[in-house]
């Protein structure tokens, strides 16, 4: 990988931060996430979904109760956008088995929109306990196709522009912050764009260098803008455009869930191997690369087209899901001290504020009309504000 860069910046100059993540991350043939599993305590870090299973199963009771608040449409779409391991959709679909009778009647697809040829194998064999082949259409933007252990069709993706619009859920977790950032710092002339380039002292060595003038990304920042340096991702844009159109058109909603700050934060590009930080320019394609989510930029960038909620912290979003709840009822199931300890455990992962509590937040996407609908009437029979009408973003109501 560093060969390539260095070729690469040789032949053409120096290169933007957001291409060196994208060549760095996604190479078809030698891309970090193309052709390993780093995910988990052997690998580089670790994520919520594999560290506990409450994780996946509050987030399946989401997606149904926003399936039953819209009207229990008689098929629905679960699309993920960087599915991992799979981990996060088979402690979904445990949940939707569960409330079987719920559910039996409604046609339910999944559709994983997944880059890595690796993950994508080690996905299939997580939802259908099987070894999927490649489709033998070259064409065909599917390039997988199986049947989960529960009979529940399964296809895979490159992009997300390619899964079939019908009516969806989305759900994109951890995926936010692994895609291209440009960064910029404000200088005496303006603002300049951070370049990567090969440090004339040592030849094998990249460095950072700022743009001699100004380059086309600078027109992503805000004319208001008040930090003095900035990452952006447009590639988030396109992403967030992409479902607002979608849910706009069909309805459904969108659940992001990731680090990240509201337009405030400045650098926060980093590198992590083997669950520590890692110098983002030291050996490239073997560590993972990542920038905070901007959370204001998602939300500008959905352009109205629908209602968001949040950003929210973790720690609330679980609570008001009812994760307490959850955790008593998996305690009080099994006697087995490790497991009960590997709850505990998790559930503090999960929460702590010093851990992943804070940092990580929640962001929906939902149409308009499931906002407004339910405020007209409320407001025609009680005066004081009520309280989200969507499960997660306000405090959990027993009934
Ligand atoms: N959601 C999972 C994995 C997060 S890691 C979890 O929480 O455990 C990021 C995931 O996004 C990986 O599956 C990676 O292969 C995928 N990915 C990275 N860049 C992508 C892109 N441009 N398009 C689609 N998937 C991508």
């Amino acid at each position: 990988m560093l060969r390539h860069l260095i070729y690469k910046i040789k032949s053409t100059g120096p290169i933007t931060v957001a291409e060196y993540m994208k060549e760095v991350l996604t190479n078809p043939a030698k891309g970090y996430y193309m052709n390993r599993d780093m995910l988990g305590e052997e690998g580089d870090f670790i994520t919520s979904p594999e560290i506990s299973q409450m994780f996946g199963e509050l987030l399946g009771i989401w997606f149904i109760s926003e399936w039953i608040a819209a009207g229990k449409n008689a098929a629905f779409q679960l699309v993920e956008l960087g599915p991992g391991k799979g981990t996060l959709l088979g402690d979904i679909l445990r949940v939707f088995s569960q409330l079987g009778s719920l559910l039996k009647n409604c046609d339910i697809s999944l559709h994983l929109v997944e880059v890595s040829q690796k993950l994508s194998e080690i996905q299939a064999l997580t939802l259908t306990e099987e070894k999927v082949p490649l489709e033998r259409n070259a064409e065909s933007p599917v390039y997988m196709k199986g049947v989960t252990k529960s009979g529940i069709p399964v296809s895979w993706y490159r992009d997300l522009q390619d899964v079939p619009k019908e009516y969806s859920f989305y759900l994109a977790h951890e995926f936010f912050d692994v895609l291209p950032v440009h960064k910029f710092q404000k200088t005496p002339h303006g603002w300049r764009e951070v370049l990567v380039d090969i440090d004339p002292q040592v030849s094998d060595k990249l460095r950072f260098v700022l743009a001699p003038c100004a380059t086309p990304a600078e027109a992503f920042i805000q004319n208001d803008e008040t930090r003095d340096h900035v990452e952006v991702c447009p590639e988030a844009g396109v992403v967030i455009q992409e479902l607002s159109q979608r849910i706009s058109l069909t309805g459904g909603a969108a659940l992001i869930a990731d680090y990240g700050h509201d337009g405030t934060k400045t650098d926060t590009f980093r590198g992590f191997c083997g669950h520590r930080l890692h110098d983002v320019l030291t050996a490239p394609g073997t560590a993972d690369l990542t920038a905070d989510v901007d959370f204001s930029y998602l939300r500008r960038m959905s352009q109205g087209k629908v209602a968001s909620l949040g950003p929210i912290e973790q720690q609330t979003f679980l609570r008001n899901m009812g994760i307490d709840v959850r955790l008593k009822i998996l305690l009080d199931k099994t006697d087995d001290p490790s497991l009960r300890q590997q709850l505990l455990q998790g559930y503090n992962m999960l929460m702590n504020p010093m851990k992943m509590g804070e940092r990580f937040n929640f962001l929906a996407l939902v149409p308009h009309q499931r906002l407004h609908g339910r405020n007209h009437q409320t407001n025609a029979r009680q005066s004081k504000p009520s309280p989200s009408p969507v499960a997660g973003f306000g405090e959990l109501a027993w009934q």
